[in-house]
């Protein structure tokens, strides 16, 4: 390509789901921004995940924008825990309000990064054929934005629509008279199942892990708890940050083992009818840290299960059994375990005789062939690394990401890779990702790359990197704080192992966000310890 016909910017943003327009509204006025979409709307997860029953788990008063004290004066969430429509619609209104969509182009992937070590820029490419040359690329590609589909051969075979929840028809789906088959019980799933369940003729449910699932307890928003926290917003976003998860989630002093049978059956009982998803998980200081305390909680959900299942063979299938409640992710439901109560409902074990093929009449295993007019897949996401690597990057010496990463990925601080310069993540491997709000924790992200963007050019730098070694020591510190919960007793997208094959240890830091800061302001401040500026 010719150098002189490239397009020139300073700044390419990837992605504009909610990372992605806080980075443009952050570094517009200072920078020539450019900002590239694969979608034909704004908004990313919220823009992509648009299947029925879709909807946040973290209350909306805290999942949204603090930057702008204005919009979160004006903005009404209409429900506690907002849907997805009215997610899209926050961030169409944030893209319109302040101008944003005049830097995003939209339909237009970003297909390669090149660097190009004598002039310390990279040179983006794209599905349109647009190529622009900038010094920095700000990669706010998503967590769980590449979707996992089941590896069964004979797709073409089957007669009926097959789909993705992540790749959902925009238009929406009418599953009236049909007979549909569900694979996947996390998050997704359990969402999208009770609200397909009471349109669809038949229900089947593909089980291979039963999940620990909590009520949601959504609402509508309470007037005076939103006129309560407009009136305190500022102080509530910075005490935010303080917490663990950038959230009003907090543990308790005492320990599940300090407490009588009595006293755990009533905290138990009141976290389970809280309205405050995830309140299961801070009953007691230890659940995430201690196995025995951690199983108290296991075992109150299952007694749930089976007091809400009346089927007793199907409650004992969807106990969960092999690994500790929080240890993937806990899902947040509508009435779930209640959907098995339904006659159009039937529960499938897919450990025991697994799915091995799509056919013309729908889905078999070894033993059985289920007759099928749609098919759904809620099969989760190639998470983390998977939005990076679709993207062919190229950094010093020929190195390709994908290649330095064929063993899981390396970072430091989640935020650059060595070799790669001048090239930030939000929210990428190794930070803590959906262990914090992932709102609130990006706009702090991006609010330190814009720090290390102007460190540079007051400085008189055009490259910054990352070295093997700071790599490694942030690699073990991600370790260290692992080793320390129940999360590595669960086979999870936080670890790799939901996609078979796929390498890479534990890729969330989940030593709580205020370490994460801190360790991040720390680096900039101690001149930029682990980094090369040049
Ligand atoms: P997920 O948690 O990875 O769940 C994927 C499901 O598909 C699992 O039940 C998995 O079973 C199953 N599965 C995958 N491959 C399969 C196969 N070949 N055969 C049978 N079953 C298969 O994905 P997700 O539900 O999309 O959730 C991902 C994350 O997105 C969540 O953890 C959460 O962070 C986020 N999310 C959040 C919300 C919210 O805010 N409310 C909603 C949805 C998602 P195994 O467990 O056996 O692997």
């Amino acid at each position: 390509m010719n150098k002189a016909a490239m397009e020139e910017a300073d700044i390419v943003v990837i992605g504009a789901g909610f990372s992605g327009l806080y980075a443009i509204w952050r570094l517009r006025n200072d920078h020539k921004v450019v900002c590239f979409e694969a979608g034909d709307g704004v908004g990313g997860t919220w823009y992509w995940n648009r299947y029925p029953g879709a909807r946040v788990d973290i209350q909306s008063v805290e999942y949204s924008y603090g930057f702008d004290d204005a919009l979160q004066q004006e903005w009404h969430w209409p429900e506690h825990f907002s849907a997805q429509p009215d997610l899209e619609r926050y961030a169409n209104h944030v893209a319109d309000r302040f101008g944003l969509r005049d830097f995003i182009r939209l339909s237009n992937a970003v297909q390669s990064l090149h660097f190009d070590a004598e002039t310390d820029r990279w040179h983006v490419r794209t599905a349109k054929g647009d190529v622009v040359s900038c010094r920095y690329v700000i990669a706010a590609t998503g967590a769980l934005s590449v979707p996992n589909s089941p590896p069964w051969p004979g797709r073409e075979l089957f007669k009926g629509p097959i789909y993705h929840t992540a790749d959902w028809p925009r238009e929406g789906v009418d599953f009236t008279g049909k007979r549909v088959g569900f694979i996947g019980t996390g998050s997704t799933g359990i969402q999208a199942m009770p609200i397909i369940a009471q349109q669809a003729a038949h229900l089947t449910v593909f089980q291979r892990t039963p999940a620990f699932c909590m009520p949601s307890g959504n609402k509508p928003l309470d007037p005076a708890f939103e006129r309560d926290w407009k009136a305190n917003y500022p102080q509530r976003r910075k005490q935010l940050l303080e917490t663990y998860g950038v959230s009003t989630i907090q543990y308790p002093e005492f320990s599940a083992h300090d407490c009588t049978p009595e006293q755990r059956e009533e905290i138990l009982e009141n976290a389970w009818n809280s309205q405050s998803a995830f309140q299961l998980l801070v009953c007691f200081s230890d659940v995430m840290t201690d196995r025995a305390a951690n199983e108290i909680v296991c075992e109150f959900v299952r007694g749930k299960i089976r007091q809400i299942v009346k089927d007793p063979a199907t409650a004992e299938m969807l106990c969960p059994r092999t690994y500790p409640i929080g240890g993937k992710r806990l899902c947040i439901g509508n009435g779930y375990f209640e959907m098995f109560n339904r006659d159009n409902v039937t529960l499938v074990d897919v450990k025991a005789d697994p799915i091995l093929a799509y056919t013309a009449k729908g889905l078999c295993t070894a033993g059985v062939e289920y007759e099928l007019d749609a098919i759904v897949t809620a099969t989760g996401f190639d998470a983390l690394t998977g939005s990076m690597n679709k993207i062919d990057i190229t950094g010093l010496n020929g190195r390709k990401m994908v290649d330095k990463w064929a063993n899981g990925p390396t970072t430091y601080l989640g935020a650059m890779v060595a070799g790669f310069p001048n090239l930030f993540m939000i929210h990428g491997p190794m930070t803590p990702g959906a262990q914090a709000q992932m709102i609130t924790s990006g706009e702090w992200q991006v609010n330190w790359t814009a720090g290390v963007i102007s460190d540079m050019e007051r400085d008189g730098y055009t490259r910054i990197d990352t070295t093997e070694v700071a790599e490694k020591s942030w690699a073990d510190e991600v370790d260290m704080v692992s080793e320390a919960t129940v999360h590595k007793l669960a086979d999870s997208w936080y670890n790799a192992k939901n996609i078979e094959g796929k390498k890479g240890g534990f890729m969330i830091y989940i030593g709580g966000f205020p370490r994460y800061s801190s360790l991040c302001a720390a680096a900039v401040k101690e001149g930029y310890k682990g980094f090369v500026r040049r």
